[in-house]
């Protein structure tokens, strides 16, 4: 039986493995394809640059979205999907992390699957799959450091943006790299988490984990801890979310122990990479708080790239716009786009005096 597939995001470093994925399998059909300015012509039957994708989803009538867009604009099809019961296969972790709440509610009633493509989140949820949930002791989520693993906040002050492009395990996109380089993108996958798997934050811990071999950990309340261990290749969680749960095979070794396998952990540094502790406290305050982390750090990092703001002061930016705003929830989409706005302003306020 053939799945149709909508790949929203299709030029990126997700959208391209994701490419690769559905050219392998014949089940596999790719109905749509949507980016946001890159030219995606001839890609699939249907395809859109820019605009409402949420029209181009209506159109193709997928079984799957993989939503592969990058930051907030990820949202309306993030959204579409969830509220017509049509599986998500979710990269595009803002979206879940600005809209939570309202998230879980549509695909409450939309009634579809929600299966995750970020690659600690894919671990878990294979690592809860099938367990009581009064069983969970706690969830781990690895993290690799990034390329700034082991510094003080004195030796980041003057990091470039080509520096903090240097991932040293993980080829992808520039935000999540930025992101991956400041801790924001652990920051943002632990709400995520807290969403996807509704666990309270203080059963979701964060360990770094430099060669990102342990995706994730769950450990149970027997004194049990179980592991998901792989190469880091996003082919792999990609896959699972389209093929599930066939678990169709990927190009991807399998694990190599005798050649030598050593796994370290060790306790994410908080003070030099501050957004990690911002995260933790917006996702623990909950309405619109993660929204507005969110919005402030994709400010953040774009004027960082640009060369507007210093590495460090993407935190700042944050930081600051969490305190000035209320956070109240948001009652419907109009009232989480006018939070997501009122951040990104207060966010660009900031920016023009740090600069
Ligand atoms: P990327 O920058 O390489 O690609 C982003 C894609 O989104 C491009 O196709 C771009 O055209 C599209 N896009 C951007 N703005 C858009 C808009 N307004 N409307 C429609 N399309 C738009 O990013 P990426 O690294 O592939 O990451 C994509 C998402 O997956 C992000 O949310 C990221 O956090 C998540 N993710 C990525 C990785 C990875 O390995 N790259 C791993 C885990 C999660
Ligand atoms: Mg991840």
């Amino acid at each position: 039986m053939s799945r149709r597939v909508a790949l929203i995001g299709a030029t990126g470093s997700i959208g391209r493995q994701a490419l690769e994925i559905v050219d392998a399998h014949p089940e596999l059909e790719l109905a749509a394809a949507a980016s946001g300015s890159t030219p995606v012509d001839g890609l699939a039957p249907f395809t859109q640059v820019g605009g409402d994708l949420t029209e181009l989803l209506e159109r193709a009538e997928p079984d799957v979205v993989l939503n592969a867009v990058v930051g907030f604009a990820g949202l309306p099809a993030t959204l579409w999907a969830l509220e017509n019961g049509v599986d998500l296969a979710l990269a595009n972790k803002e979206s879940l992390v600005a809209a939570g709440a309202l998230a879980l509610a549509a695909r409450e009633r939309g009634g579809g699957r929600l299966l995750p493509v970020d690659s600690e989140h894919s671990a878990a949820f294979q690592l809860q799959e099938g367990c009581i949930p009064d069983s969970i002791h706690s969830l781990v989520l690895t993290a690799s450091g990034g390329p700034f693993r082991g510094r003080t906040r004195d030796e980041l002050t003057d990091v470039t943006p080509e520096e903090a492009l240097a991932h040293p395990t993980w080829s992808m996109g520039p935000k999540i790299t930025i992101d991956s380089a400041t801790l924001a993108n652990k920051g943002l996958e632990l709400i995520e988490a807290h969403f996807l798997f509704d666990l309270p934050y203080e059963q979701i811990e964060v360990v770094v984990h430099p060669t990102s071999v342990v995706h994730a950990i769950v450990r149970f309340r027997d004194g049990a801890s179980l592991a998901h261990l792989g190469y880091p290749d996003m082919r792999v969680p990609i896959s699972y979310a389209l093929t599930y749960p066939d678990r169709a095979a990927t190009p991807v070794p399998p694990l190599d122990l005798a050649s030598g396998l050593t796994l370290e952990f060790d306790a994410p540094d908080l003070e030099s990479f501050p957004l990690l502790r911002l995260a933790r406290d917006a996702g623990e305050q909950g309405g619109t708080f993660p929204c507005v982390y969110n919005a402030a750090n994709e400010v953040g990092v774009a004027a960082f790239l640009d060369g507007r703001l210093p590495f460090l002061g993407i935190a700042d930016v944050v930081e600051e716009t969490l305190g000035a705003v209320d956070g109240a929830a948001a009652r419907d989409l109009v009232d989480l786009t006018d939070s997501d706005a009122e951040a990104r302003r207060r966010a660009h306020d900031r920016l023009k005096v740090l600069a």
